[in-house]
């Protein structure tokens, strides 16, 4: 369900940029997409389609480009490399220090972000 409310933000908001541009049509959408929602492209495509069917937004592509995080040990002190399982599924996710075993800070890899879109503007 999670990635059904996403798509249907994208759908809004891009749709309302749309009406304030006077675009008729929308040939691709690229989005930022936080690793740690735990969503796959795959998933987040098919949801966007089902959102998108019967709007002016119908075959847009939606290019979706993952954003890793980052995180840091308050332990250490220090940034540490952070390995995300393949599948993180929902939920949330807290990491340990492959050093020390401390639960680490996580930044970034949330959220989404629209950060273009494609309009095709009507004729003058
Ligand atoms: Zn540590």
């Amino acid at each position: 369900m999670h990635e059904l409310a996403i798509a249907q933000q994208i759908v809004r908001s891009v749709r309302a940029e749309m009406e304030r541009r006077g675009a008729t049509a929308v040939r691709a959408i690229d989005i930022d997409l936080g690793l740690l929602e735990g969503l796959r492209e795959a998933d987040l495509r098919a949801a966007f389609d089902v959102e998108a069917a019967g709007t002016p937004l119908e075959g847009t592509a939606l290019r979706v480009t993952l954003i890793p995080a980052r995180a840091f040990c308050p332990k250490c002190g220090v940034p540490k490399p952070l390995a995300m399982p393949e599948e993180s599924g929902h939920g949330a996710v807290s990491v340990t220090c492959p050093d020390c075993g401390a639960e680490m800070d996580l930044e970034g890899g949330r959220g989404f972000t629209i950060r273009s879109a494609a309009m095709v503007l009507e004729d003058p």
